[in-house]
This record gives C-alpha cells, structure tokens and sequence, in this order.
C-alpha cells in the first residue's frame, strides 16, 4: 500500500496531469483508508475551484460548509 507521502504527492500531480488506472486506484485506496489524505485531498479540491473561479473572473468564493462539529467523545 502507498503511503501518505506518495498519496499526497499523487494528490498534487493529478491536477497537473492525468494519473495511470493503477496510480488512481492506489490512490483511491489509500485514500479511503486514511482520513488525513482524504481531507488534504479535499483541500486540494477547493484549491483548484478557487484558482478556477478566479481565473473566470468571478468574484465570488464558494459557499464553505464548516463541519467544526467533532464530538467524538
Ligand atoms: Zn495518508
């Protein structure tokens, strides 16, 4: 299994270029196993739509959930 640091350098790669079935589906994986990728993933995601809708020209940002609700306990 790859670990975090070849799951969040993927992370990165794949808004730059297209990753292999076998790279995706590593990635996939481990991100499904592991929630700090996961969430660094979805980072990654706003990033580029930020990036995009600036690129557009619009001025407005994206509505962002906060899901700051962690009771674990
Ligand atoms: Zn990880």
């Amino acid at each position: 299994m790859m670990d975090c640091k070849q799951a969040t350098r993927l992370l990165s790669e794949q808004q730059d270029r297209n990753l292999s079935r076998r790279e995706k589906f590593a990635l996939k994986f481990h991100v499904f196993m592991c929630k700090a990728c996961r969430n660094f993933g979805q980072q990654m995601g706003t990033l580029r739509d930020l990036a995009r809708s600036y690129a557009k020209g619009e001025g407005n940002t994206p509505r962002q959930s906060e899901d700051s609700n962690s009771n674990d306990k």
